[in-house]
């Protein structure tokens, strides 16, 4: 079941800027910075009473990230939803006919399982799944 907004992912092309203008200028507090070589990015996390803005920087030309700023510029990238049974909300939305990109839930980020839905079935909205550990 969905329970919560989890996170927010916003497409930047560099991190150290925008986090000048979400910490210096909107005054949020700065959690951490994160590599995630194996998705070539390079992460900021804002924490915003338990809500957290993840600012995504690509670190290759090939990474979708990159693809998605080449093709649309930088901003709002996807909406992630706290749920607490990833598998059975796919199961259920597959059911209802809705397009997923993870047919099954698989690793994210801190022991985390996500799932992608096809944004074409959810009307040009990156939506994410995510499930604590
Ligand atoms: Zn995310």
């Amino acid at each position: 079941m969905i329970t919560k907004i989890e996170h927010i992912g916003i497409a930047v092309k560099d991190l150290e800027e925008r986090i000048a203008f979400y910490r210096d200028v909107l005054g949020l507090s700065l959690e951490g910075r994160e590599e995630l070589p194996e998705r070539k990015l390079r992460i900021a996390v804002f924490n915003l009473n338990g809500v957290r803005i993840e600012l995504l920087e690509p670190t290759s030309p090939d990474s979708n990230i990159a693809a998605f700023i080449e093709k649309r510029g930088e901003g709002l990238h996807h909406i992630a939803f706290g749920d607490d049974d990833v598998k059975g909300t796919l199961h259920r939305l597959s059911e209802a006919g809705i397009g997923l990109i993870d047919r099954e839930p698989r690793p994210g980020a801190a022991g985390t399982k996500i799932a992608f839905l096809d944004p074409k079935s959810t009307f040009r909205v990156l939506m994410e799944l995510c499930e604590k550990a």
